[in-house]
């Protein structure tokens, strides 16, 4: 799995870190998006899918 995140798009919602922490996070001064795995492990898929279906904004691209 690899991800995009599109900062342009990002309404700095937070529902991404609140489903994966380890994976993204808001960036303290403008409290967009900022990616800190953009190829996580396994482990991980399950919680990204879920921050890329709650993302109000369709700013997180998955790709398998
Ligand atoms: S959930 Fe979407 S809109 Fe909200 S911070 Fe994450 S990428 Fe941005």
């Amino acid at each position: 799995m690899k991800i995009n995140v599109d900062r342009e798009r990002c309404v700095g919602a937070g529902q991404c870190v609140l489903a994966a922490a380890a994976v993204f996070e808001q960036n303290p001064e403008d409290g967009l998006v900022e990616l800190l795995l953009p190829e996580p492990s396994q482990d991980l898929h399950a919680a990204v899918t879920e921050a890329e279906l709650i993302c109000p904004s369709g700013a997180i691209e998955l790709q398998s």
